[in-house]
């Protein structure tokens, strides 16, 4: 899999993607990411990349001949073109899942109150929002999307069955309660059932548990299941 990634903050991604599960994917060949600077498609004097909104109003607009020059650059058939947005489709589960697929993702990043609309009619496949909140820039959307994505990209995970037991996955609600050693933390004992060593009745009380948990915390997953 390739991941273009396009942003004026290529640096931002030092770090989040030499570590851990991302880092060994990218060593292993798994995945490639290749940040690229919008900047660098400036064609001003000054390297600028922004101006005034049309219509007057705060901020400043990322201007359209940098960022379709960043995505064009980069775009090859196949590609598909996301734009991090808080106007986008939610990053779901299952969203993750259908974007593992693609061979190519370009990632945008837009900065200040935006991307010129224009580029997002013209080059952009979909827009994808991490959540109902505005950040200031679409650099760390874009980590959490390369993240969530790469967990379903085959080989990236050393455990693939336990990814399926994650939350949203097969049951489609929360995943059950963790314990590890010591039995006796600050005076608070693992659950018996999970010492006993019987599996059947230990998948039966992670399911439940896991399914009080969900209706606590977020009804609207397990409604219209059978209770
Ligand atoms: N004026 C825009 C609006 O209200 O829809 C927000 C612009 S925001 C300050 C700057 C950039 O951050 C956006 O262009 C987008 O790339 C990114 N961004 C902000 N919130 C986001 C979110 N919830 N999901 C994905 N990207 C986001």
């Amino acid at each position: 899999m390739l991941i273009d990634i396009l942003s004026l903050f290529p640096g931002y991604f030092k770090g989040p993607f030499d570590v851990s599960i991302i880092g060994r994917a990218i060593e292993k060949g798994l995945v490639a990411i290749n940040l690229v600077d919008i900047r660098d498609f400036s064609e001003n004097r000054h390297k600028k990349v922004d101006d005034r909104p049309f219509g007057g109003g705060p901020g400043m607009v990322m201007a359209p001949e940098p960022v379709a020059g960043a995505i064009r650059s980069v775009k090859k058939e196949g590609a598909h073109v996301i734009y991090l947005s808080p106007q986008g489709k939610p990053l779901t589960a299952a969203k993750c899942r259908e974007l593992a697929k693609q061979p190519h993702l370009i990632l945008l990043c837009g900065h200040y109150e935006g991307v010129d609309e224009r580029v997002i009619e013209k080059e952009v496949d979909e827009e994808i929002s991490i959540g109902d909140y505005v950040l200031t820039n679409g650099c760390a959307a874009a980590i959490v999307l390369v993240d969530a994505v790469l967990r379903f990209v085959e080989g990236v995970i050393g455990h693939p069955e336990a990814a399926q037991k994650d939350s949203f996955e097969e049951s489609g609600h929360f995943d059950a309660p963790h314990f590890t050693r010591p039995v006796v933390f600050e005076g608070m004992e693992v659950p018996e059932v999970l010492r006993q060593g019987d599996h059947q009745k230990i998948e039966q009380w992670r399911r439940a548990q896991a399914r009080k948990k969900t209706v606590r915390v977020r009804p609207e997953l397990v409604k219209g299941e059978e209770s």
